[in-house]
């Protein structure tokens, strides 16, 4: 199944959007990958944009980076890989994670003592075989050489509503998360999931780092799903 699924990636020699012959080594022509660009959030920290101020909980967080906006393709890409397990959709994401880190220097993200994963629950795990939100704090803890901690555990099981209100998310995430035991004390951490949207998840688990001393908890998301 791997094997297979491995052949198809090195096979494809047309563009995953558009179907247009590519003529480099890229999963996206050059046309696409300018649209792409256009939900581009250019690493800034979204906790100070206007328009983010009143659905983003951030009593905990430091800081938010998001690459994108939560659209197409990207949107997409991530229901693909994280449904159905979707190769292709993996290594488009992984080719654009890889494309954002290595535009990363003036925001210091190499200061961040420990990356930490968002965590899902074991069923969850259980059922998907993996935890995008892991495959996603590897990579960056990998290219910027931090230290990968997989410290938070999801204790309790909570269903997914990308629709739901801040005050609802935050009311079903209270006590869901546990930490495995750490010394946290004086540590910068950059806590990763794939799609930030109330931000409850990563703010919940901010406020646990923080209660263990953490010095500070950011965000880094790969989109930002913004609520009207
Ligand atoms: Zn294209």
């Amino acid at each position: 199944m791997q094997i297979l699924s491995q052949k198809r990636l090195d096979t494809v020699s047309l563009c995953i959007l558009c179907e247009t012959q590519l003529k480099h080594e890229s999963l996206v022509c050059s046309l696409c990958q300018t649209d792409c660009c256009q939900s581009n959030l250019e690493w800034q920290d979204i906790l100070l944009r206007a328009d983010a101020r009143h659905s983003i909980q951030n009593q905990y967080l430091s800081k938010l980076y998001s690459f994108n906006t939560h659209e197409y393709p990207f949107a997409n890409w991530i229901a693909k890989f994280k449904y159905q397990g979707n190769l292709l959709a993996r290594e488009a994401l992984y080719q654009h994670v890889l494309s954002r880190l290595a535009l990363n220097s003036e925001f210091n993200l190499v200061e961040f003592d420990l990356v930490v994963p968002t965590p899902i629950h074991w069923t969850r795990f259980w059922l998907r075989g993996f935890n995008q939100a892991e495959w996603i704090a590897r990579i960056v803890a990998e290219k910027l050489k931090l230290e990968y901690a997989p410290i938070v555990k999801k204790c309790k099981y909570t269903h997914q509503q990308m629709s739901a209100n801040a005050n609802v998310r935050r009311s079903q995430l209270q006590n869901s998360f546990s930490l495995k035991p750490t010394q946290l004390k004086g540590l910068n951490i950059l806590l990763v999931d794939d799609v930030v949207t109330t931000g409850a998840t990563l703010n919940q688990i901010a406020k646990l780092l923080m209660k263990n001393k953490a010095s500070s908890v950011s965000g880094l998301s790969l989109t930002w799903a913004k609520l009207d």
